[in-house]
């Protein structure tokens, strides 16, 4: 990184620590191998992990002063959706797994029925906190990877439900005006509108999800915990955690007529290799990494069997994971 940015980064973080005084873990020339379910990617100019709970005023000054500054902020759930090219992420990589935890107001009047995350809360943990409150409806998540804010952006979805199923509102903070107040997004109004197949309005808007509301219901603790112990050991059997990996590469297409998966398997590309990336002996749509995997060997998979996949069917895959 030239020193130059470095230095301007540096005093962006001490101004932002002056106007909200958070715990930092800053990191310098971070290798983002380390941050990615992947365990791909080259070094972040600066990783950036602020926690407590001033992190949003943090948050604020942080990217009204980075933009002015031209130095880019790119905003890092579980990693687990993402890869990150191997010559790395410029400007501040900002960590949000540290603003976690369950922040539900004192005047809630659900009848106890919403449970309010921020975002960096791993899926895992709102899993068990909504289990431990005997509230049903999350139960579809259980053992996915990643934090609630990376979930909601994406619309997650898996095991028959998706996140706009259950999102009530939604917290922000505008990246191009964010010392105006956090806007509440309802979903399914105004600027709510805007879920679909691994959509959601967030994609196109420019923000920093900062709290998610989930409506959900009263329900039996044992039976919400044996769902979720269901969907985790499927998980464990299917083989989702025994590479590093991102879940599905591709997107399903109702068009395709069948999954995604099949379509790649019915081509007898399970075990096809570039580098250390390969396309899953147990899954077609699930590229692993077997050691040593580079972001450009996911890549070259992906192009190539995208490539072999429209040169059989005429079908066009879109990528489910984002290049960063
Ligand atoms: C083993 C395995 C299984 C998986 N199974 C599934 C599955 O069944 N269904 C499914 O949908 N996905 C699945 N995935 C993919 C992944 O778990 C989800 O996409 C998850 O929601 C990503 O969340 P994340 O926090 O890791 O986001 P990241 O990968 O860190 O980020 C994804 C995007 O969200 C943005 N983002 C993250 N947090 C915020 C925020 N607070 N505000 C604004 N933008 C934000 C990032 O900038 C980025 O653009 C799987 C992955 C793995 C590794």
């Amino acid at each position: 990184m030239p020193q130059n940015d470095k230095e301007k980064i540096s005093a962006i973080i001490e101004q932002c620590k002056k106007i909200s005084p958070c715990a930092l873990d800053i990191r310098y020339d971070e290798p983002m191998s380390e941050h990615t379910t992947f365990k791909t990617g080259g070094k972040a100019d600066c990783y950036l992990s602020p926690a407590g709970e001033g992190f949003p005023d943090f948050y604020a000054a942080l990217i009204s002063r980075a933009r002015a500054a031209g130095i880019p902020v790119f905003i890092l759930g579980g990693g687990a959706n993402i890869v990150v090219s191997d010559n790395g992420v410029r400007g501040i990589v900002l960590y949000s797994g540290e603003w976690r935890g369950c922040a539900n107001a004192d005047d809630d009047t659900t009848g106890g029925e919403r449970l309010v995350f921020h975002s960096g809360t791993s899926i895992d943990e709102a899993n068990e906190t909504a289990s431990a409150a005997g509230l049903t409806g999350l139960e579809f998540l259980a053992g996915m990877p990643g934090t609630v804010g990376g979930a909601v952006w994406m619309n997650a979805r898996c095991y028959g439900g998706e996140i706009a199923d259950v999102l009530e509102w939604t917290e922000t903070i505008d990246n191009e005006n964010s010392e105006s107040v956090i806007q509440r997004i309802v979903t399914g109004q105004g600027e709510g509108v805007g879920f679909g197949y691994k959509q959601s309005p967030f994609q196109k808007m420019d923000c920093f999800i900062l709290n998610a509301a989930f409506k959900l219901k009263k329900g039996d603790k044992d039976k919400i915990q044996i769902e979720m112990e269901k969907n985790r050991r499927d998980r464990q059997e299917k083989g989702h955690y025994l590479f590093p990996c991102a879940g599905s590469v591709f997107k399903n297409n109702r068009d395709f007529g069948k999954p995604t998966g099949q379509i790649i398997d019915e081509l007898g590309l399970r075990g096809f290799q570039i580098g250390g990336a390969q396309i899953a002996p147990f899954h077609g749509n699930i590229i692993i990494n077997t050691g040593g995997a580079t972001s450009s060997d996911i890549r070259a998979l992906m192009d190539k069997t995208a490539e072999k996949v429209k040169a059989a069917t005429g079908f066009v895959l879109e990528p489910e994971v984002l290049f960063v």
